[in-house]
């Protein structure tokens, strides 16, 4: 489940709570923590993606660790530069992220279209 989170909006109206970022797991269709539980002031959230993503298992990271190097000993360059360019995406890994464009270079990617991608991969 995501885990989010929320910091008060004015730290000089905070309780011992909401002065330091805290952590609420929340469903994906929950609606937003607006207020502190305990003391009511507005809080704000500090962390707009979802923090769930990068708790896979170290098993299934290395896992995939392992398939991108796989693809890219066989020269499999696009395979390699998607898996990458998805686990970056889902780690916040910002050398993942270089691998994959990388990747997406030796793949005979247009690095004008790889701007507009990563662009698009933002929104
Ligand atoms: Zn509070």
């Amino acid at each position: 489940m995501p885990i989010y989170e929320y910091e008060a909006a004015s730290p000089d109206q905070a309780c011992p709570k909401c002065r330091r970022p805290f952590e609420v797991i929340q469903n994906l269709r929950d609606k937003p923590v607006r207020t502190c539980p305990d003391c009511g002031q507005p809080v704000k959230r500090i962390i707009s993606w979802c923090r769930a993503a990068v708790m896979e298992t170290p098993d299934e990271y290395s896992n995939t660790m392992r398939r991108i190097r796989n693809f890219e000993s066989e020269g499999m360059w696009s395979h390699a530069a998607e898996l990458s360019d998805k686990e970056a995406s889902k780690t916040k890994d910002s050398s993942l992220k270089t691998r994959a464009l990388d990747n997406y270079k030796k793949a005979g990617y247009d690095p004008k279209t790889l701007d507009k991608h990563a662009k698009s991969d933002d929104l």
